[in-house]
């Protein structure tokens, strides 16, 4: 990969300040899944190496808790500065690791550098309390202080994107980290690590360590001298870490899957609301977790906007991320194509009909065609579960009764869409939907000033927004007496 800074594709992973290899000299091989070409190696860190890099972000922690507030969002600001001066060659790693096409991984690298830019706002106003006393000669005040060491694991669908919204705020609230990336995507966090390496950031502060996620995330999830995890990624590893995490009563905040209803009503736009699903489904070849996983029709617009919608996802354009024009990228693996392929099939069998693609792309490999299926029912295990690929289901509904009521039949709920002209209704299906995030008419909601999460079994906690700062924050009482 020719870049303009070469040594932003680290190969070794960063502890107490030193780029190094694993304790034994283990590897891995990243490939672009594009065409599953070697794009470099990283260690394989050893429990030792992860708790070395723990204790090192220990010891670090009593330095950077003490730095003003100030001094933290000034490092946060130069680090914003570095990510957005290299943005090309961060989005070209990512595309090379990840596969998305060129201009949205620009766009996550965008996407990401705002998370720094709020939370080097935010770590301005980490404010207490002072409460009205029940005693003549004491105060009552309550403080904000960081929780500790706080590990972070994300995944590989937004690489940059979920280790800033993490690291961001954890570091603005003066907690110091430990950051494990997914095994598929590791080069975009190493450089990102570089880059705040740059910045200033003390030894120890921002350690990140690849390699074999059972080991590493063994010791995280036990290690007495870690406070906080903070994880993206599925509900089953979700729950597994929640539960490896009670042993030592560690704080979790968990961001998993999710199962989106995309409703279209009778009264919507229909051009918007075609634009709101290409954006929400087909956005990083439908593998986000906000996707558009379910999208219900009204019957009186049902065959206008498949009308629409399917020649629109038709001509999409699957390829390698790098090449001119391109819509979609490949899946991240094997087994990913797989599953795409098995939930299509179980639809067909079950009555579902093909209105765009249906199978896997041409171009071979890890390409799947951008698809749409018309009269699907809840019933399908498409419906049932994340695709986490391009496929759209169509579900026609008669009543709005009906679309909310399939809606919340989910076990997830993390975010949901309705398009309607109707305020009424507008406010009625926002305050129903079981789901931690709503948009109605739009399908990109995303952004650093709201909070992001999920309810039911979608996840625990909040990031980004006012909220995203709480889940690095102990709140300490304090009682002040004897001033009678
Ligand atoms: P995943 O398999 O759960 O992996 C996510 C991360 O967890 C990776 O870093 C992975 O490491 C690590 N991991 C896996 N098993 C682990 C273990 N036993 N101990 C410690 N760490 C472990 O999920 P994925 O397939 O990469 O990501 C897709 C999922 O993430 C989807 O369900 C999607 O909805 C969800 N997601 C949610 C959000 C959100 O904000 N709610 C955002 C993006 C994605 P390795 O790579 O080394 O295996």
């Amino acid at each position: 990969m020719k870049l303009a800074d070469a040594a932003l594709l680290r190969q070794k992973v960063l502890i107490a300040g030193h780029w190094q290899d694993a304790a034994d000299g283990a590897r891995m091989t990243v490939r672009n899944p594009a065409s599953d070409a070697p794009v470099g190696h990283v260690p394989r860190c050893t429990e030792e190496d992860t708790a070395g890099a723990v204790e090192a972000a220990h010891k670090a922690f009593a330095g950077w808790r003490t730095q003003t507030a100030k001094a933290r969002a000034q490092f946060l600001r130069r680090w914003f500065d570095l990510v957005l001066l290299h943005r090309e060659e961060l989005a070209r790693i990512m595309v090379s690791e990840q596969g998305k096409p060129l201009a949205e991984a620009r766009g996550e690298i965008d996407y990401a550098a705002s998370f720094i830019d709020w939370f080097a706002g935010e770590a301005r106003r980490i404010n207490g309390e002072v409460m009205a006393s029940p005693w003549a000669d004491r105060r009552l005040f309550t403080l904000r202080q960081p929780v500790g060491v706080a590990a972070l694991i994300t995944p590989w669908n937004f690489p940059a994107a979920m280790l800033a919204r993490k690291a961001a705020a954890a570091l603005a609230a003066g907690c110091t980290v430990v950051a494990k990336p997914a095994s598929q995507t590791p080069f975009t966090a190493l450089a990102l690590a570089e880059l705040a390496q740059r910045a200033g950031l003390p030894a120890g502060v921002l350690n990140v360590i690849t390699g074999e996620a059972a080991t590493i995330g063994g010791v995280l999830t036990t290690h007495p001298l870690v406070s906080k995890l903070s994880f993206t990624g599925s509900t089953d590893v979700g729950k597994y870490l929640l539960a490896r995490c009670a042993g030592s009563l560690k704080r979790v905040s968990l961001e998993l899957g999710g199962n989106a209803p995309f409703i279209v009503f009778d009264d919507a736009d229909l051009d918007a609301a075609v634009a709101g699903a290409l954006a929400s489904k087909f956005r990083n070849g439908g593998q986000t977790c906000v996707c558009a996983n379910r999208v219900f029709v009204q019957a009186g617009v049902y065959d206008a906007f498949a009308g629409k919608f399917a020649p629109a996802v038709a001509r999409l354009n699957a390829g390698e991320g790098l090449a001119p024009g391109v819509d979609i990228g490949p899946m991240i693996s094997d087994s990913a194509v797989s599953r795409i392929e098995s939930q299509v099939a179980d639809a067909l069998a079950r009555g579902a009909t093909v209105l765009a693609g249906g199978a896997r792309h041409p171009r071979g490999g890890r390409f799947f065609q951008p698809t749409v299926l018309g009269d699907c029912t809840p019933a399908m295990a498409l419906c049932r579960s994340e695709t986490f690929g391009p496929v759209a289901p169509l579900i026609r509904f008669e009543r709005e009764a009906d679309a909310l009521a399939m809606a919340n039949d989910s076990e997830y709920g993390l975010a949901a869409y309705a398009y309607t002209r109707d305020l009424a209704r507008a406010w009625r299906v926002a305050e129903t939907l079981e789901y931690g995030m709503v948009g109605i008419n739009t399908g990109l909601m995303s952004t650093a000033e709201a909070s992001f999460g999920g309810m039911k079994q979608s996840g625990l906690g909040r990031e980004g927004g006012l909220y995203g700062i709480d889940e690095y924050l102990e709140t300490k009482s304090l009682a002040l007496g004897g001033l009678a």
